[in-house]
């Protein structure tokens, strides 16, 4: 059983009449929906106006993938839990990143880039084609799928070279834009998937539900967890007091006491 929690900050859903319309229980459900239908997958949703977002330890303690969604609402994320996540994923919590949460601080942080794009709202076909068609996200898509309106997101997409690109989507107007990247962080997996956008079907679409349920699938570590090196050293003071092996101190020695 995979632990999938999915976090929306749930604003466009419940503010913009369109946007109402084509999620009327809000992305986060929408998604869940399609991908309940298989048994290996149990389900969390967590929104911005939760306490804690709804990113507790426990439900993150508990979660093996996590799914984010977010828009206008990045800065609102309280950094101690975006500094949660974070610990998650580098022991082992896969993170699926969608559309535009390229912007959320989570993204941010694990790339260490601002992750800027070009974009614009104008309803344009996407298709996406795919660059590795044995890899485990790209599994029954085939070629190439199309989304028939999409927000376009162009390059430079200013993130770090992934480890494998799995998608690069072109748009009707001409641009390009790597739309399916795969990173490492620590013992976790991130998967950035661009489609979506709140003003059109996008999560309907059966390609971009397959899509995100086959990242589901390679973003599981297999085991719950796993242990990154923070489990051991809780303070950032890290100074092997005792040496392994007996020696001699040679040389001079300096205050390693960081300041406040
Ligand atoms: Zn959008």
């Amino acid at each position: 059983m995979i632990n999938v929690t999915i976090w929306n900050e749930y604003i466009h859903e419940q503010n913009d009449k369109i946007v109402k319309e084509i999620y009327p229980k809000g992305i986060h459900n929408c998604i869940k929906e399609y991908l309940e239908k298989d048994e290996n997958f149990s389900f969390k949703t967590a929104t911005l106006e939760q306490e804690e977002h709804g990113l507790t330890k426990e439900v993150l303690g508990e979660t093996d993938v996590l799914l984010w969604w977010g828009h206008m609402a990045h800065n609102k994320v309280e950094d101690t839990i975006v500094e949660r996540v974070q610990r998650r994923v580098l022991e082992g919590m896969g993170l699926l990143v969608l559309h535009s949460g390229h912007h959320s601080k989570i993204f941010k942080k694990m790339m260490g880039t601002n992750a800027n794009i070009k974009w614009a709202e104008r309803g344009e076909k996407e298709r996406v084609w795919i660059c590795n068609p044995g890899h485990p996200i790209a599994k029954g898509l085939g070629e190439y799928f199309e989304i028939e309106m999409s927000e376009m997101y162009g390059e430079p997409f200013q993130v770090p070279e992934p480890d494998e690109t799995v998608f690069v989507s072109w748009f009707e107007g001409g641009e390009v834009f790597r739309s399916g990247i795969c990173y490492k962080r620590g013992n976790g997996k991130i998967f950035y998937f661009r489609p979506g956008h709140e003003a059109y079907p996008v999560y309907h679409n059966k390609y971009v539900q397959k899509a995100i349920s086959n990242a589901i699938y390679w973003l599981y570590k297999g085991e719950h967890a796993g242990t990154w090196e923070d489990n051991f050293n809780s303070t950032d003071n890290m100074e092997r007091k005792e040496p392994i092996e007996p020696i001699e101190v040679k040389g001079n020695q300096v205050d390693h006491t960081y300041q406040k």
